[in-house]
C-alpha cells in the first residue's frame, strides 16, 4: 500500500478544495502555504503517480498549459478565460450534436472549450 505523503495530501486537498481545474504553478501557490519546502519536481512527481492511478485527471487545452481536476465520472466541457487564464468547468453540454455530423458518420465523443473572459475579468 502506497504512503499518503503530506505533499501528496496537500495536492490532493488543495485540488478538492478548487473550484475549477488548477494548473501545477496555481498548485504550487496554494501548497506553499502548507509546506513551505515543497517545490515543482515534487508536485510533477505526485501528479504523474496521481494520473497513473486514476485519482485526478488532466485537462489540455489549446495553447495552454495543463490543468488537473479530481477525476469525475461526469462528462463536463471547459471555459478559458483570456485574461487570466483560468479554466472553469461547465457542466452543461449542448444538444444537437448529432445533427451536426454528415450523413454517413458515426459521431462517438466530442470535446468544447469555450474561450472569453469570466465575471472578474469582464470589468
Ligand atoms: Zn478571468
Ligand atoms: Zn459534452
Amino acid at each position: 500500500m502506497k504512503r499518503l505523503t503530506r505533499q501528496r495530501s496537500a495536492i490532493l486537498n488543495c485540488l478538492t478544495a478548487a473550484d475549477h481545474p488548477l494548473s501545477i504553478e496555481e498548485i504550487l501557490a496554494v501548497t506553499t502555504d502548507e509546506i513551505p519546502e515543497i517545490n515543482l519536481s515534487t508536485i510533477y512527481r505526485n501528479i504523474r503517480s496521481l494520473l497513473k492511478e486514476g485519482t485526478i485527471s488532466s485537462i489540455t487545452l489549446p495553447g495552454s498549459n495543463a490543468r488537473y481536476e479530481i477525476a469525475a465520472s461526469l462528462h463536463q466541457h471547459h471555459f478559458l478565460c483570456e485574461k487570466c487564464n483560468r479554466v472553469f468547468n461547465i457542466p452543461k453540454c449542448p444538444k444537437g450534436l448529432q445533427d451536426l455530423v454528415p450523413k454517413g458518420f458515426k459521431l462517438h465523443s466530442h470535446s468544447i472549450t469555450l474561450t472569453g473572459l469570466c465575471p472578474a475579468c469582464i470589468n
